[in-house]
């Protein structure tokens, strides 16, 4: 099968961006770190997906962007974490969530979401990471991103994202689309990409079907695409044993002395991945 993939171009003689992307990779890892289900695969995928999509931007190596969903819905806190290079991580409160599908036969992702915020943290690598914040316009994810570009970001822009799960809880295709308009679009520009943006409600379905290049070949091709950049997403965590233990380090003796009272052993896991690492007392030196 097809690897996970990334392609920009532009369009319209350059004045409208296109990212599309291809993660069902990216989604299927992080369905079986999780043990989610179709519910939660769809809730987490689509935020993994856009994550995705916004690291794609970022220049340099120790830049991300990270985006908390916070609804009143049953799967909690949704998080993710993007770093350069397009690799993404993420976790969600509650991953057992399952719903049933939603009056348009689909999975029921803002019934999942409820209702809340949506807080994006885009970290350059110089310091004083730029935080933005919305209210979540429906919880499907697409919408409520597409506002926090408008309203934090002040550009406009349409996304589709989606996410097809198929028999024993495996993610059969996800995928999503970015459309950035540049300040030099014209009316018209914007006038075509908005009833553009309504053929891709089945995105996941469409890109099962087809590879990226067709897909904006059979979508786009009056617009003029030019493609320009070419990623390949993935789900990858940096956490490392040298990470937890600074942890540890910084809760100090007296809290861990409490842990070991309490649990009997050091352990740390991972909320992004699930690695579990144990440390013993010895190995840890606390800040005086
Ligand atoms: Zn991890």
């Amino acid at each position: 099968m097809q690897k996970d993939y990334l392609k920009k171009y532009y369009l319209c003689d350059n004045r409208v961006l296109l990212t599309v992307i291809k993660s069902t990779d990216i989604v299927n890892k992080a369905g079986k770190l999780h043990n989610l289900t179709p519910t939660t695969m769809a809730v987490l995928g689509r935020v993994l997906t856009m994550s995705a999509i916004s690291s794609s931007k970022l220049k340099n190596e120790d830049s991300s962007v990270s985006a908390i969903v916070m609804g009143d819905g049953p799967v909690g806190r949704v998080v993710s974490v993007a770093r350069y290079g397009a690799l993404v991580k993420g976790y969600l409160d509650n991953p057992t969530v399952d719903l049933m599908p939603n009056s348009k036969n689909k999975l029921d992702v803002a019934g999942a979401v409820g209702k809340g915020k949506l807080r994006v943290i885009a970290d350059y690598g110089f310091g004083n990471p730029y935080v933005g914040e919305v209210d979540l316009v429906s919880g499907e994810i697409a919408e409520d991103f597409t506002s926090y570009y408008a309203t934090s970001l002040q550009q406009p822009c349409a996304i589709a994202l989606g996410v097809l799960v198929g028999k024993n809880c495996k993610c059969e295709s996800a995928g999503g689309l970015l459309i950035e308009v540049l300040p030099d679009a014209l009316e018209d520009d914007i006038k075509i990409l908005e009833t553009k943006i309504n053929d891709f409600a089945d995105i996941s379905k469409i890109l099962k079907e087809m590879s990226i290049e067709e897909f904006v070949a059979q979508y786009f091709a009056e617009l003029s695409p030019v493609e320009y950049e070419t990623m390949e997403p993935k789900f990858k965590c940096d956490c490392s044993k040298s990470r937890m233990k600074k942890v540890l380090n910084n809760l100090g003796e007296s809290e861990v002395d409490e842990i070991l009272k309490e649990v009997g052993k050091l352990e740390i896991c991972c909320d992004f991945c699930g690695a579990k690492r144990e440390f013993q007392k010895s190995e840890l030196k606390f800040k005086k």
